[in-house]
Formats: structure tokens, sequence, C-alpha cells
């Protein structure tokens, strides 16, 4: 009973015409953001995490106590626990689901690529099955990847390009993910929109990204190793800093139709929307730590490697008309801007000692 308690409490509505949202993966780094986002403007927010060791399952545990400091709870299970998933959703009526529990990163798939099979395919199904089920159908809105346009030299990436050709197993994943999601919009008319996430950074990051951990090692006199390509300055990222990424949730949210199926039958043509959330500005990799050195006033140890590794995408660069158009997405911080609110985040969190052993 403290347990239903806690979770309906959690979910619990607070402000005139609020949502009800499970966010999975809420002790991730979106997660986290995205939760506090909708409780603060009184929306009821429920999180479920499996707090795996991926990264630093200490960091996720910090995420934890701070949503659990606004009211939001977030439940310890896997999105592979079919009975944990139907029995939130006997004690609470979702009216939209916020994906986002998967297994990130592209080297980490070498070494384990069945846990990126386990949540991102197996366990995206299972969050579809148990929505498909529910009654009423929640609104869903997921995280893709713009890891799906994997080897696409079409630049700015447009929803439309081809995404036939995933450079990861990661990306593989995400791409399944949105095949998965097209069946189950088109069987069960559940309202689905997917969103292509391109790198995405910020105060409360993921230790495995690399302008954490090159934070890290700039701050601790550790070499860096950029690995460039094999023109000066050719691997770019669409680097996006977390807030305008929250802007970009909120308002895929907001704009989701209600599923139109009910129980399992599919009652009429429900939404299906795929949406690129990026910063239309690719930076260089080189240039990302050059602002790293200035805002931690350090100067780096560099290592520049001119070979890509395995897995990696020379560039990302989104064209993000469609999401504009249809919810008004627009990113207002540049780089710059956005590494200095993270680097003050990092040091205050790890301080500029040796503590930081992320
Ligand atoms: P994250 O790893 O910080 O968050 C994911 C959370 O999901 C973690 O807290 C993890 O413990 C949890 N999780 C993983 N597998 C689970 C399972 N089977 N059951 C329950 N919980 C599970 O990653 P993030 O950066 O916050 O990413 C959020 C989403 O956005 C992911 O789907 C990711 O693939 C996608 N994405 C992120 C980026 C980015 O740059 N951060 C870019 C593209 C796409």
């Amino acid at each position: 009973p403290g347990w239903e308690k806690r979770v309906k409490s959690s979910a619990k509505i607070r402000s005139p015409n609020g949502l009800s949202v499970l966010v999975t993966g809420a002790a991730g780094f979106v997660g986290t953001h995205v939760s506090a986002a909708l409780k603060r403007r009184g929306d009821g927010v429920l999180g479920l995490d499996n707090f795996n060791n991926y990264y630093d399952p200490s960091l996720k545990r910090a995420r934890q106590d701070l949503l659990e400091r606004s009211g939001i709870f977030i439940v310890e299970g896997d999105i592979n626990d079919v009975v944990l998933l139907k029995k939130l959703f006997e004690v609470v009526s979702f009216t939209h689901v916020m994906h986002l529990a998967a297994q990130a990163g592209v080297r980490y798939a070498m070494e384990n690529p069945n846990s990126y099979v386990h949540s991102n395919i197996a366990g995206l199904v299972n969050v579809l099955e148990v929505c498909k089920n529910a009654n009423p159908q929640p609104a869903i809105v997921w995280a893709s990847s713009s890891s799906v346009y994997g080897l696409n030299t079409k630049i700015p990436f447009s929803e439309k390009d081809r995404t036939d050709q995933p450079a990861s197993l990661y990306a593989a994943t995400k791409k399944a993910g949105e095949e998965i999601a097209h069946t189950y919009n088109h069987i069960y008319g559940l309202s689905l929109t997917g969103l292509r996430f391109f790198t995405v950074y910020g105060p409360w990051g993921r230790p495995d990204m690399a302008y954490f951990f090159f934070t890290r090692d700039i701050l601790k006199g550790k070499s860096i190793s950029i690995f460039e390509g094999a023109n000066h300055g050719t691997v770019a990222r669409d680097f996006t800093y977390i807030d305008d990424i929250v802007k970009g949730c909120l308002g895929a949210l907001d704009t989701a139709e209600k599923s139109t199926g009910s129980g399992g039958k599919k009652k009429g043509n429900a939404q299906l929307r795929v949406f690129n959330l990026g910063n239309t500005s690719p930076v260089p990799v080189s240039d990302l730590v050059s602002i790293l050195e200035r805002l931690l006033k350090v100067k780096a140890k560099r290592m520049v490697m001119k070979l890509p590794r395995n897995g990696d995408v020379p560039f990302t660069h989104a064209n993000i008309s469609y999401a504009q158009r249809e919810f008004g997405y627009k990113p207002t911080t540049d780089l710059q801007t956005g590494l200095k609110k993270f680097v003050k985040w990092y040091l205050s969190y790890y301080g500029s000692g040796k503590k930081n052993d992320h």
C-alpha cells in the first residue's frame, strides 16, 4: 500500500489539463531533465529505471535524489518486467508515456551486443504491448536517435533521408525501434512520436560521452584522443543543449494526439511522427576541446588520431524544420553557452580535484 500511494501521488496531475506521464529511463540524463520540467508545470510524473551500471550508478542515484525532492517517485525496475509494467498501468491511468530507457553508447555494443537487443528492442516491444493493452491507451513519445542516419552524407539530415545504413549496433536497434513503432501504430492504433536526438549535452550528463570525459581528462592532465578523420576538423557533431531537447520533448508530448485503439483493437488512424531534435550547427570535435580548454583554463594534452573508429559516423547535422512547424521547436543555446553551464555543474558536482573518478 505504501508503494501504491507513492506511485499515485507522484503521477497525480496538479494543473488543469495536465498530463499524467510514465517516464522510462527517468534516472538517466534526458529522463531526469524531462521529468523535472513536466513536474514543474504541474503534470503528474512517475519514473521507471533499472539503475544499471553502464555508467556510474551513483550519478543516477544523485539524479533520483534531485527528482525525489520535487515529489517524483522512480520505481526501480526493468522495462522487460511485464508484470511490473502492467501493475503500474493498473494503479495509474497514464495519458502519456515518455519512453527514454535504452542502452545507449556506440562502442559498448562491441562487447555487450545483447544489452542493446534486451533494452532497445525487447524492452520497447514490452512497453508497446502494455500500452496497447491499457485502457485508455496512452500516447507514446519515445527516443530514437540521430544515429539512424548512419552513413548518410546528405546534409543537413532530414527525416525523409535514407536510414538503411546504420553504422553501429546501437544505431541498428534504434532504427529497429522505428520499424516496430510503425507496426504498433498500424495494427493497434497507438499514437507514436519518435524523437531523433542529436548529441545531447549539459549538466547531469552522461559520463560516457566525449564532452564529459574530456572535461575529466583535461582537469586531470591526462591526454585525450580526438578521432578527427583524414582531414582536420572533419569529424563534427550537432551538439544540442539539454534545455532545448527538453522543450522539444514537451512540445512533442503536448501535440501528441490520442491513440485511436482500445484494448488492442484499432479504431481509427492514429498518429505516427518522427522528428529530428538537433541544434542545426555542427561543431568539429577539435573545437569542442578548445572551448573546454578556455572554460576550464587548462590546456589539454591532445592526441589527434586520423582514423575514425568502428561505429562512428563522420558528422551529424539536423534539419529541424519539421519539429519547428509542428510544435515551434527552436534551439537557443550555442555550444559555448551550454558548455559553460555544464562546466559550472561539473565543478560543483565533482570539484576540480581527484574525486572525479567517473
Ligand atoms: P541514459 O543512459 O542516461 O538514460 C537511460 C536510462 O535508462 C538509464 O538511467 C538506464 O539506467 C535506464 N535503462 C536502461 N535500460 C533499461 C531497462 N532495460 N529498463 C529500465 N531502465 C533502463 O541516456 P540518455 O542520454 O538520457 O538517453 C535517453 C534516451 O535518448 C535513450 O533512449 C538514448 O538512446 C536516446 N538518445 C540520447 C542521446 C544523447 O546524446 N544523450 C542521443 C540520441 C538518442
